[in-house]
């Protein structure tokens, strides 16, 4: 058995459980009984933690179209950490 989405546009996504290669294109909605259509995603990227997933899509498609640099990015500002015991130190 595999497991299968549908999408509704009024209901959201829904889960089928059918053999490998028997799902239909189109399923009907359990909760409103529109025709839904059969979502094509990643395996198991449904059930991968968001940034996991957003790292492996990247991955992907850095092999088609790589992010290429063609300048070195500016330097990060560091926030200066400001102590309020410093003010009581003296000065040199
Ligand atoms: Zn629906």
């Amino acid at each position: 058995m595999a497991s299968y989405l549908y999408r509704c546009g009024a209901c959201g996504p829904w889960e089928v459980h059918r053999p490998i290669g028997t799902a239909e294109p189109v399923s009907t909605c359990p909760a409103c009984g529109a025709p839904g259509r059969r979502w094509y995603t990643p395996p198991l990227l449904n059930r991968t933690p968001a940034a996991e997933a957003s790292a492996r899509l990247r991955e992907e498609a850095s092999g088609d179209a790589p992010a290429v640099t063609t300048a070195v990015p500016p330097a990060a500002r560091r926030p200066v950490a400001r102590d309020p015991r410093w003010s009581a130190l003296p000065r040199p």
